[in-house]
């Protein structure tokens, strides 16, 4: 099938490329983001293939599909950037890739809760100018204490085996129990209690109405002083404005984010040398015990080739009129509730 390629890095292009070097699909590569401005690239190419920041509203599926396009190929999981109910009304069908690389994201979760808690982002700077002072190194060991996991899925669930390993103590929360977190050790208790007894909370539920800003100023009052707060999921599940506050007053003791509520503007761009606009998130920055990475979480090899293969496979189901475990069906009732799975 040809397909038309957005948002394509030079990591997008290797890994589809040698995926799709047995499967001869015809696939055309296009730097920019998919949006109305841009839909015009894909005239002609029955598929359409988009990541997280690429706009597929129904202006741009309007365009695309006047011009032919037929299918929408997510290579990532959430949807929240396509509108399901306009590509139904189009006649287009949308796949995704549901899940690419679980330990990836906890594995990033654990990464930095330990540089936060060593501070090795500012002993590799001080290293380099030849300051072996420990001054504002101390750390404390992550063996005994307790971790508050907020969503215990599959990503929640890795977490939690791996600070098992560290000898933690686990506490979780979800609306659904896992009984594998169960059976791991892992103590369910209701919101409050968890945000009082961790010392390190990390989340890891979806971006949903009812866990959107879930970490508020009100959040912030019932943790420990000092918590260490962690989030690879979405970045609007924290109210950032709250979360500076409670960095500054020292209520919160570290922070970790690989996602950032305004990250669409930022993320995945080299902006070095441009003047960064987002005031709050520059403020961010200047905190010594804030870790900030760029949604990367997801970013490892296994990742890109499982990404790659199964965006190749749902193509290729689609195209040979196979039904195809991926797909994603507009559900009017499921609109109303979720922004991001
Ligand atoms: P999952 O669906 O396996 O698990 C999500 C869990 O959240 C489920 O157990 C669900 O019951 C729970 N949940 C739903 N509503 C909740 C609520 N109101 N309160 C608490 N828990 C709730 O998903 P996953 O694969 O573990 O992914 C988790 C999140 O990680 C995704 O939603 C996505 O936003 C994020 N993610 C980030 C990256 C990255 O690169 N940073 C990559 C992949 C996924």
């Amino acid at each position: 099938m040809k397909v038309a390629v957005f948002s394509t890095k030079a990591y997008d292009r290797q890994f589809l490329e040698a995926a799709n070097a047995p499967k001869h699909h015809e696939l055309a590569f296009f730097e920019p983001r998919l949006n109305q401005d841009t839909a015009i690239l894909a005239a002609g190419f029955p598929a359409v293939c988009v990541f997280v920041h690429d706009q597929v509203d129904a202006a741009t599926l309007e365009i695309l599909a006047s011009r032919g396009t037929r299918l929408i190929v997510l290579r990532c999981a959430g949807f929240n950037n396509v509108d399901l109910k306009a590509a139904n009304k189009l006649g287009v069908t949308v796949v995704r890739v549901p899940a690419y690389s679980p330990y990836g994201v906890a594995e990033h979760a654990v990464g930095l809760i330990l540089s936060l808690n060593r501070k090795i982002h500012r002993a590799y700077n001080r290293v380099r100018e030849g300051n072996f002072a420990l001054d504002g190194l101390l750390g404390f060991n992550i063996n005994g204490r307790t971790v508050g996991i907020i969503g215990t899925g599959k990503i929640g669930l890795i977490l939690g085996q791996i600070m098992k390993g560290f000898g933690c103590r686990l506490l979780a929360y979800d609306v659904y129990r896992n009984p594998e977190m169960e059976s791991l050790g892992g103590e369910y208790v209701e919101l409050p209690e968890l945000f009082a007894n961790s010392d390190i909370i990390s989340l890891h539920c979806p971006l949903m109405p009812q866990t959107h800003h879930l970490i508020n100023a009100e959040a912030i009052e019932q943790v420990k002083p000092g918590v260490m707060l962690i989030n690879t999921s979405r970045g609007a599940l924290i109210h950032t404005q709250a979360v500076i506050e409670g960095l500054k007053t020292g209520k919160i003791g570290s922070l970790g984010v690989d996602v950032y509520e305004q990250e669409s503007e930022l993320f995945f761009e080299d902006l070095s040398g441009e003047i960064i606009q987002d005031d709050i998130f520059q403020r961010l920055t200047t905190f010594p015990n804030v870790l900030i990475t760029g949604h990367q979480a997801f970013f490892t090899e296994d990742a890109l080739r499982n990404i790659a293969e199964t965006t190749l496979n749902n193509i290729a189901d689609i195209e040979q009129g196979r039904s195809c475990p991926n797909e994603i069906r507009y559900q009017p009732e499921v609109e109303a509730k979720v922004l991001v799975s």
